[in-house]
């Protein structure tokens, strides 16, 4: 499992990168960059598959669920060695990410009652936090306070 987190934090750096070198008008290494990120992506989707991970929807959730109240509560003890260390801009990194675990585990619980034939609305993520607003887009959003259109939809 160590290896499939790392891979996963991996793959997230890749993307960052092949943005980075789109931006500087690197083309060649920003596809090498997607290339190594679908690498990733196809070992992270073996590992899972090994592993048994992937269940059913109602396990899924609560598995979700219960990561996210893991991360909520060491996050929580991040925010406050942040605080210690004086650590402005990691403290307010982590007490976001509190808010948005927090939000997730809610989102998640409600979740369990509902199929699409029951509900079907859309989430938007802010792209500064990583909050998810459901329904409609805010004008700003409730934890870092960015304006709407920091939000990007999920399909
Ligand atoms: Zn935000």
């Amino acid at each position: 499992m160590e290896m499939a987190k790392n891979d996963a934090l991996q793959l997230k750096e890749l993307e960052e990168f092949a943005r980075k070198a789109e931006q500087e008008g690197k083309g060649h290494a920003a596809k090498l960059f997607r290339a190594g990120a679908a690498s990733k992506t196809a070992r992270i989707h073996g590992y899972l598959r090994k592993l048994k991970r992937v269940k059913d929807t109602n396990t899924n959730c609560k598995l979700l669920i219960k990561e996210a109240q893991k991360n909520e509560k060491l996050l929580i003890k991040m925010t406050n060695i942040a605080s210690t260390d004086n650590d402005k801009i990691s403290e307010r990194l982590f007490r976001y990410s509190v808010e948005v675990e927090k939000t997730f585990a809610i989102m998640l619980s409600g979740s369990l009652e509902y199929t699409d034939n029951q509900t079907n609305k859309d989430f938007f993520v802010c792209k500064v936090c990583g909050h998810i607003a459901t329904g409609s887009l805010p004008d700003k959003c409730p934890v870092c306070k960015v304006k709407k259109q920091a939000f990007t939809p999920t399909l």
